[in-house]
């Protein structure tokens, strides 16, 4: 029997022979993992070994909902997980917009790509039914284009994930786009897409879901109010993702000119005016064309801008937060316009906004210092110069030049080099968002031990400390921002939250302000389980733990949980001057509290007590 609120049906694709199978979800299986990324790790688990090239055959590449999409607000997202072939361990992405919605209306929670097709194709499911169509007609166009001709080669009505011309070329910076500007953009997905010469995927379908207890979701409804309220007092439906520069550039939290300072100043200029010009009011007072939402999402924290003259013309998705720290603060670029054609590019050509930017900056740095050369980049490349900074990112988009050493990331460039590794920021291998551990130190904890390397989205845990963090946490103190004491707990407790919320899936930027209770009394209205808040909570810790299994699987110990060196030096102004993470004292406090061994291996008793036999079997015998 299917569980209510899941098709209960994976749909696994080989692609070196063409062949199709269909499976069930178990009712056990679905209660034990939910479905989204958690539900993906059980599957790359049971497959992808620790000597798995990610853009082999061997490597699977899976999309996947969760049993909350379709039943409730702010849940249009899907999750794409593979190897990660930019970090070699776990690899997550997940997008808002419609595609997710689409998936699941089209007949399945989870899709699994294996193999290596011969030519480029699409996968198009309409209503339950498959095939794989050729896909050399929109091969080398770019997102926009490939989704404008393949809703028209399918429906107008469906909705397309797909790569751009940078995951065809394997650049593993490369994202999965969807639904015109929304990314799955970490971890370099769109790369291993690639290596399976898969363009796309084109979903439609009408298949309806309605939670069995419509009394218990008009209850979670008005505590829902609450919660979009608190993201609207925010002011994430006015100023979108951008409100956050607006909010915390004086505590420090974005970081500036490549990690090295904590201020961004200018001669006559108070920073809050140079902050100001990059920020989510300026957005909305210039450029801002109207406002968007993922499907079914009162929130509304997308933005449509539009450049009308000048040399960044544009119209489009605009930036959001991470992008606006990416191309602006981390390269000490104030020029708004410029942010946003430099999010176009990377759109079009289907690039992570995130580790591009990452990797501008580091270029810049990296001239300063004479390690890379104007003879090297093309044209002289210094901090602020906005059209050396867009031409840059066209060169990585397309693959020119340095270009294609640098769509590859900070790591793989310093290391091609032979030199300025120290200048790169990132765990293991994925650079850091636009969240600076030094401001709050529960972050540096959350980066050092995040699954898939430097990412916020598994775990947002400065969220935690400003206060948005539910009573049933269990943590009864308030520590200030630059104290170790009670931080492990803080990243622990919301990494197995965010894991949580990606396995159901719900948008985090909503499910933050709920409580395990809540979340739990949505899932039993869905599903008529009886899952209390406690059982809940371990499904985010299993989920959690796999992935961490899989990354033990792949070598990684207590060395890797580590920062780069630039977090541990403390700048001299900003707000976080003079301060640096105990990374050591919290890991400890960590570990402990995870019940890992101190070299960072989930013990067994912990293996057995999360129901993972298997994982228990394989790391422990
Ligand atoms: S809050 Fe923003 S990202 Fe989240 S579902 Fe709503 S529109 Fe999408």
């Amino acid at each position: 029997m299917v569980v209510n609120g899941y098709n209960g049906k994976i749909l696994r694709v080989n692609l070196t022979t063409s062949s199709f199978k269909e499976e069930s979800i178990s009712d056990a299986d679905a209660r034990k993992y939910l479905g989204g990324s958690t539900l993906a790790a059980k599957y790359i688990l049971e497959k992808v070994g620790a000597k798995t090239d990610p853009l082999s055959a061997e490597n699977l590449l899976i999309f996947a909902v969760g049993p909350m999409t379709l039943n409730f607000a702010s849940t249009s997202r899907y999750v794409v997980a593979a190897k990660s072939p930019l970090t070699g361990i776990w690899g997550e992405a997940s997008s808002g917009g419609r595609f997710a919605h689409f998936m699941k209306r089209s007949g399945f929670d989870v899709i699994i790509f294996e193999g290596i097709s011969k030519k480029p194709v699409y996968l198009w499911i309409n209503e339950g039914k498959y095939e794989l169509r050729d896909a050399s007609g929109v091969w080398g166009k770019d997102s926009f284009e490939t989704e404008n001709l393949l809703l028209k080669e399918t429906n107008p009505k469906a909705s397309v994930a797909c790569i751009g011309p940078a995951g065809e070329r394997i650049a593993k910076l490369a994202c999965v786009m969807n639904d015109n500007g929304r990314a799955a953009g970490r971890c370099g997905l769109g790369a291993v897409m690639g290596s399976k010469k898969l363009k796309a995927i084109v979903c439609f379908g009408t298949k309806q879901f309605k939670p069995l207890s419509m009394e218990k979701i008009e209850y979670v409804l008005t505590q829902l109010s609450a919660s979009v309220g608190d993201m609207s007092t925010l002011g994430m439906d006015r100023f979108g993702t951008a409100m956050m520069l607006d909010m915390f550039w004086p505590v420090g939290d974005i970081p500036v000119k490549n990690w090295t300072i904590g201020l961004w100043e200018q001669e006559n200029v108070p920073s809050a005016e140079i902050y100001a010009k990059i920020g989510g009011a300026r957005m909305r007072e210039t450029i801002l064309k109207k406002r968007y939402a993922c499907l079914g999402c009162p929130v509304g924290c997308g933005r449509e801008v539009k450049i009308e003259s000048g040399p960044f013309q544009m119209e489009g998705p605009g930036p959001e937060y991470e992008t606006l720290g990416a191309f602006g603060s981390l390269c000490l670029n104030d020029n708004l316009a410029s942010i946003c054609k430099a999010n176009e590019l990377c759109n079009r050509y289907g690039l992570d906004t995130i580790s591009v930017g990452a990797t501008v900056a580091w270029a810049i740095e990296a001239c300063e210092k004479g390690i890379l050369s104007k003879a090297d980049i093309g044209f002289e490349l210094n901090w602020g110069d906005a059209e050396a900074i867009v031409k840059l990112t066209e060169m990585i988009a397309k693959g020119e030049g340095i270009g294609k050493l640098l769509s590859n990331g900070t790591v793989a460039a310093a290391t091609e080099l032979g030199q300025g590794l120290d200048l790169a920021v990132h765990v293991k291998k994925l650079e850091l968002p636009m969240h600076d551990p030094r401001a709050f130190h529960s972050m540096a904890i959350q980066y050092a031990t995040g699954n898939r390397g430097g990412a916020h989205v598994e775990g947002w845990s400065m969220m935690g400390e400003v206060g948005f963090m539910p009573a049933e946490f269990g943590v009864e103190f308030a520590p200030g921002r630059f104290e170790s004491r009670g931080k492990a707990l803080i990243a622990a407790k919301i990494q197995d939250f965010s894991t949580l919320a990606n396995a159901a899936t719900i948008c985090l930027f909503v499910a933050l302000p709920f409580s395990p209770t809540l979340i739990a009394l949505l899932l039993n209205a869905i599903t008529g389980w009886d899952l209390t808040a406690k059982e809940l909570m371990k499904i985010g810790e299993r989920g959690f733990n796999l992935k961490r299994g899989f990354n033990v699987r792949c070598g990684i110990r207590r060395k890797d949980d580590t920062l780069s060196p630039k977090m541990f030096k403390a700048v001299e102004k900003g707000g976080h001057a003079g301060q640096v993470p105990d990374l050591d004292k919290m890991l400890n406090d960590y570990y402990k509290l995870r019940r890992w061994t101190a070299d960072g291996i989930p013990t067994k008793e912990l293996l057995l007590d999360l129901d993972l036999p298997e994982l228990a079997k394989e790391l422990w015998g």
